[in-house]
């Protein structure tokens, strides 16, 4: 099994960072994608990929930076010749860009103010087309956060797709037709998170999703699926991606062998890994 969203260099994994791996190899898992959301974090899936081969690291920044641009922290010209510079200089060793894309959900949490909107809606497309210019640029897949935003997000990814030669990954995919549609017609990854556990929306939706496109990701530290989300919460780890194999596996009315195997393959495919 590969876990392909795995925040593995965040501060809560360091401490015992082997024994989280230890754990994700009694599972079978033989390979973790660990994304980049900022400037430090992706650099730290760099330096994790350098140490450990069953890690892989990709350069990205999220949506929430956008929330730094505004209060005035960093500037999109500095995050772009940062980012720019970064994967120049680690090309050769990241699997992909992102994770990166449209979030429109944080504007109700972080109470923006609904004449900031159109600015944050704005600055996190000029994000995301930076991303899209070096995905374009060093051949690589793109991973897409994509949440309250996704017919917007199929209609700007739409008009990009003449420019991209390799996979999108909708990650954590939200249980949405008009997403659906689109990752069929054009052949692109779904990811499917511990969320599928309990989420009646996300069990029905993933019915639906061929085995070639399907992912399996934990996005750990978060995402606890059933049936340990009971004992705890917080941090979620890849170990636990199991669970969310044999819920994908009870749904699509296969063994859980099938789904190792297949989201394996498909992982493989997307991300170039040997
Ligand atoms: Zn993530």
């Amino acid at each position: 099994m590969i876990d392909t969203h795995a925040h593995l260099q965040y501060d809560c994994f360091a401490s015992n960072l082997e024994g989280y791996l230890e754990r994700a190899v009694h599972v079978g898992i033989t390979h973790h994608i660990v994304p980049g959301i900022d400037i430090p974090s992706s650099r730290e899936s760099i330096a994790l990929a350098q140490a450990h081969s069953a890690t892989a690291a990709t350069v990205g920044i999220h949506p929430y930076l956008v929330l730094s641009i505004v209060r005035g922290e960093t500037t999109l010209e500095s995050l772009q010749s940062e980012f720019e510079k970064l994967v120049a200089i680690s090309a050769t060793e990241i699997v992909a860009i992102g994770e990166c894309g449209l979030d429109y959900h944080y504007f109700k949490r972080e109470h923006i103010h609904k004449d900031l909107i159109e600015k944050h809606k704005s600055l996190q497309k000029s994000l995301l087309m930076i991303q899209v210019a070096a995905a374009q640029k060093y051949n690589l897949p793109l991973i897409l956060h994509t949440r309250d935003s996704e017919e917007e997000t199929v209609s700007l990814m739409q008009k990009q797709l003449k420019n991209l030669s390799r996979p999108i990954l909708f990650h954590c995919c939200p249980p949405n037709d008009q997403l659906l549609t689109f990752a069929l017609e054009h052949s692109f990854y779904i990811g499917v998170d511990g969320d599928v556990t309990y989420d009646k929306v996300k069990q029905e939706f993933v019915k639906r999703v061929p085995l070639d496109l399907l992912l399996l990701e934990t996005d750990s530290p978060y995402l606890m699926p059933e049936p340990v989300r009971r004992q705890t919460r917080y941090p979620n780890e890849p170990a636990h991606l199991i669970y969310v194999a044999q819920k994908v596996a009870e749904l699509k009315g296969v063994p859980v062998e099938t789904i190792d195997t297949r989201t394996t393959q498909n992982a493989k495919a997307a991300f170039s890994l040997t």
